[in-house]
């Protein structure tokens, strides 16, 4: 085998393409259809070994086999001959391949997120008990379990664990991970290079498939038609297949409505925002893992559980600033002095005691328990456009803002639909206590 990894072998090659074009070498056209399109596949003892896609490519490179030579020798700092030859005719080339793609598929659990580190609260019991049960019996209860809640709230976490779990307690069951963006390039890219038949048989062979971030598949119709049917098939194996949004099945936005429906046809839970309990539990599972020298004040923790439990990613990211800033200025001890005076530079906390739009948002959505995709959708269901009226109508009345402005926060809704939600709730708080009771209620928890 080679000395080369891939990698390096896709760099030389590159450095060497480029050189030749900086060159002018070829014509434009003849570079982008011939030249542009090998690979180097190999550099052994006998010199490097370049596959072409076909016959006429062939004998553009052997007609100008010494300027090529002479360039990838500038780039390896030694001279070196060149076989050109066709993928068909390398005997071992679709083993090669297929085991690059099983590394692409295979590696990218992350060890650091597992159940273990997860904190159970309110929020996310449901979501953490039907991942386990899916870790521990797959394709028995809920086929697909499908996970959704808003940015930063553990759903990638959760996954992970998943995977860990499994890779943990069931060795030989084999998991795969993917990020709905990285399967769009897979797919992309294996169709390019014609491996596309080895990836399809790869992810068939998972006895669990995690997809992570699934509304982003929106982006590629032909990945959504492969995936389509490598989803029946798993299914049809009673193989376990746990998908990740930020937004419940049914309002997933161009995602063809087969594939939604199929997502429908097993669990969906969703995950909140931890309240103020859990967000302080998961401040101290953090602060075990990173095993600081610094004592922290419990009252610090309080704090930062209060003013950030919105979004576990920012609490953990706004822990990781006290620390940081704890670094520098190495106090005896982390106090509330010393973290208020921590975070006041800093603009993003700065604007923390100001009531903003995202704000409004955050309180509605977890009043109503709905998402901020939601609030901002077309969705018109009783429970939806209330939450939205309200949002609206708390805008409007507590930030002044104009009409036209909070439409476009609100998916893009023309001045008079805003201006009517507004007056609707003015009324219905008159008319009716629920309403007055629920509007009040978010009031207060926005400290207004
Ligand atoms: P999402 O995928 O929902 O956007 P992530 O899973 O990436 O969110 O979580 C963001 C960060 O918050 C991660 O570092 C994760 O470990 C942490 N986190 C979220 N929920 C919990 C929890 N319940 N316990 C411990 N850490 C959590
Ligand atoms: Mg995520």
């Amino acid at each position: 085998m080679s000395n080369y990894s891939k990698n390096t072998l896709e760099i030389i090659w590159k450095q060497t393409l480029d050189k030749l074009n900086a060159g002018a070498f070829f014509d434009a056209s003849i570079f982008n259809t011939y030249i542009n399109e090998s690979k180097l596949y190999d550099i052994n003892a006998n010199g490097a070994i370049v596959i072409v896609q076909n016959f006429i490519a062939k004998s553009v490179f052997e007609q100008n086999k010494s300027v090529i030579e002479n360039t990838l020798g500038e780039v390896l700092d030694q001279q070196i001959s060149i076989t050109f030859t066709l993928k068909k005719d390398i005997k071992d080339y679709t083993e090669l391949n297929e085991e690059s793609k099983k590394i692409i598929l295979e590696d990218k659990l992350l060890d650091k997120y597992t159940f273990d580190n997860f904190v159970v609260g309110h929020s996310n019991r449901e979501s953490q008990a039907a991942a386990l049960s899916c870790a521990v019996n797959p394709g028995e209860f809920f086929n697909p379990l499908f996970i959704y809640g808003n940015s930063g709230l553990g759903k990638t976490h959760l996954l992970h664990a998943i995977g860990n779990y499994v890779k943990k307690n069931t060795p030989n069951k084999k998991v795969i991970y993917i990020y709905s963006e990285d399967f769009i390039s897979l797919i992309v890219n294996s169709i390019k290079d014609k491996t596309i038949e080895e990836v399809k048989r790869v992810i068939e062979e998972a006895d669990y498939l995690l997809i992570d971030d699934i509304q982003r598949l929106k982006q590629g119709e032909r990945s959504q038609e492969i995936f389509f049917n490598l989803y029946n098939k798993l299914i049809a194996k009673n193989k376990q297949i746990i998908i990740t949004s930020d937004i419940h099945p049914t309002e997933l936005k161009g995602i063809e409505n087969r594939l939604i429906s199929r997502f429908n046809s097993g669990l969906s839970v969703g995950i909140d925002s931890p309240e103020f309990e859990t967000s302080l539990a998961i401040l101290e599972k953090k602060l075990e893992e990173r095993n600081d020298q610094f004592l922290i004040e419990r009252p610090v923790l309080d704090y930062i559980a209060t003013t950030y439990s919105s979004d576990v990613r920012e609490l953990e990211g706004n822990l990781n600033k006290l620390l940081f800033k704890a670094i520098l200025y190495n106090p005896s001890v982390i106090d509330l002095d010393f973290a208020i005076l921590a975070f006041k530079d800093d603009p993003n906390v700065k604007s923390t005691g100001k009531l903003t739009v995202t704000k409004i948002k955050k309180a509605v959505c977890d009043f109503y328990g709905l998402t901020k995709v939601q609030l901002e959708s077309k969705q018109r269901t009783a429970n939806v456009s209330n939450a939205r009226h309200i949002a609206i109508y708390l805008c409007r009345k507590h930030l002044d803002m104009p009409f036209t402005k909070i439409g476009a926060e609100f998916g893009g809704r023309d001045h008079s639909t805003v201006m009517s939600s507004f007056e609707k709730v003015n009324k219905l708080i008159k008319e009716k206590e629920v309403f007055e009771n629920a509007v009040s209620k978010i009031e207060k928890k926005l400290g207004v």
